[in-house]
């Protein structure tokens, strides 16, 4: 077509099962949305029983070749991924942007951060060993191995929907296991385009496949079928905790990513006019929808009022708008729940004797736009304190004493990640030592790099995705002995 731009062609939407593109062909479909603008993008098709038992069967059938496959060769598939995401980094994060919301910079670098993952990947699965256990008698030798567990489905959500997936694909395949992936309705651009790239990078017909429906239909037939022998989900805590259940019903292993709420603590030695904008900036990253967003911030007695005007006044100055427009810093939220949600928040917070200090409303008519906002003076109880926000909202709580800091930090169920801001090392060790998470940052923000491991304690999880961890949840474990 003349003068057509591809960048501005939106994904076309399709299952992918044992190696095709599977359009709607009279299967039910759903429609996607932009966030900020409600305009209808695509229909997405579901999958049908028979699609998802096709989806099964081509899986089973690949895993016995390609839990076989030399490791040069899954790597080789996983570096060509990494190539392909740099080369259409542009287009996917375009589309990643119109289906999900957040600014376009940050949808592109989501991909381009996916690009070190898969080549990280590459490398490590090179590096899947096992080990000899010295025998008790001389003629008899002892070897344990480490084995692709079998088949897989994965669930995973729409906040960051090309990193959620890709994690989950190269830990998989690099490990020797084929998968069955549903992604996020929402917001499917970005898992639709991963297929691609697999596709094209060479990858053996039935190792991927992607399924899309109604998520509790998907996810209850995927988990009870024998051809599936773990489940990987990403999402809240709710969910994660049904999902287990039926897992461990059917003995099925398990990776749960679920959600958090993470504490700050800000002492008084920090660097505190730093730390408030690093967090007000942090904070409105992917309009708060991230799963370790700082979000009870404790700040000690000298330095709160300083760095709650600082934090308040760098919040209130963000750029919210469309994300595809030059210079926005917040898009919308993801969907329409999302924005009666941050309500929610506020009206609770209110009844309760808070202070809303910035924001507090939904913006405009159209889109799912809201206000990033600083609420102070909430009672331990409030909605905001106990339950996540997934969304730009912030509640600011002063304390004195550190110890009484951590028992508030870790006195809820969650415990994925956690901030400390400190000038002391002292104070620096004790806190990490003490806060119950699965990823403490000291002074910065350094999680969710290919090379660590990502994952919560209590209520936000179980297993790591990233770093060596990465393969343990795909791998079983064998032990051969001979004389
Ligand atoms: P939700 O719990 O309904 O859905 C979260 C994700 O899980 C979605 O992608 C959804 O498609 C999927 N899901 C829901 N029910 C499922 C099922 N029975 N089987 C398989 N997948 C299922 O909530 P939501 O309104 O979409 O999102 C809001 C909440 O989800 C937030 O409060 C946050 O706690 C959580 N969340 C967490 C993460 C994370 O990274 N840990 C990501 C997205 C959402």
């Amino acid at each position: 077509m003349k003068g057509l731009n591809l960048s501005d062609i939106y994904e076309t939407l399709a299952l992918y099962i044992e190696g095709e593109f599977v359009e709607s062909d009279g299967r039910r479909t759903e429609e996607v949305r932009n966030p900020a603008t409600g305009e209808v993008l695509a229909h997405l098709p579901h999958a049908s029983r028979a699609d998802l038992d096709r989806a099964l069967s081509a899986a089973e059938r690949a895993f016995v070749s390609w839990s076989k496959s030399s490791p040069l060769d899954r790597s080789r598939i996983l570096r060509k991924v990494a190539e392909l995401a740099r080369e259409r980094a542009s287009e996917i994060g375009r589309n990643i942007t119109r289906d999900q919301g957040k600014p376009l910079s940050e949808a592109i670098a989501e991909v381009l951060s996916c690009a070190e993952h898969a080549e990280w990947h590459a490398e490590e699965c090179r590096r899947i060993y096992g080990r000899v256990i010295p025998p008790r008698q001389p003629n008899v030798r002892q070897i344990v191995v480490r084995e692709p567990v079998g088949v897989c489905a994965a669930f995973t959500p729409w906040n960051f929907p090309f990193n959620q997936a890709l994690r989950k694909m190269v830990a998989a395949l690099g490990s020797g296991c084929t998968l069955i992936l549903k992604g996020p309705e929402d917001s499917p651009s970005a898992v639709v385009a991963l297929a691609r790239l697999f596709h094209d990078a060479g990858l053996p017909p039935g190792c991927l496949n992607i399924v899309w429906g109604v998520p509790s239909e998907i996810s209850d037939y995927l988990i009870r079928s024998p051809s599936v022998r773990k489940v990987s989900f990403t999402g809240s805590v709710g969910v994660g905790k049904q999902l287990a259940s039926l897992a461990g019903a059917h003995m099925k292993r398990g990776t749960w990513e679920l959600g958090g709420h993470s504490p700050v603590l800000v002492f008084d030695d920090a660097d505190v006019d730093t730390a408030a904008t690093m967090l007000a900036r942090f904070k409105v990253r992917n309009a708060g929808q991230v799963c370790v967003s700082p979000s009870r911030f404790f700040v000690q007695s000298k330095v709160y009022d300083r760095f709650a005007a600082r934090f308040t006044e760098t919040l209130a100055s963000i750029k919210v708008g469309n994300g595809l427009d030059s210079g926005v810093e917040m898009g919308p939220l993801a969907h329409a729940r999302r924005v009666v949600e941050m309500e929610a928040f506020v009206d609770d917070a209110l009844a309760r004797g808070g202070k809303i200090a910035t924001g507090g409303a939904r913006l405009g008519h159209t889109g799912h736009f809201f206000a990033p906002t600083v609420v102070t003076d909430l009672p331990a109880d409030a909605r905001l304190l106990t339950n996540e926000p997934f969304g730009p909202i912030a509640p600011l709580l002063r304390f004195s004493d550190p110890q009484e800091a951590i028992a508030r930090a870790n006195a809820l169920p969650f415990g994925l990640s956690s901030y400390v801001f400190t000038e002391s090392l002292k104070t620096a060790t004790y806190a990490s030592g003490a806060l119950e998470a699965g990823m403490v940052n000291i002074n910065h923000f350094g999680s969710a790099l290919a090379e660590t491991p990502f994952g919560g304690v209590k209520d936000s999880g179980v297993g790591s995705e990233g770093g060596t961890e990465s393969f343990d949840g795909y791998l079983v474990i064998k032990y051969i002995t001979h004389c």
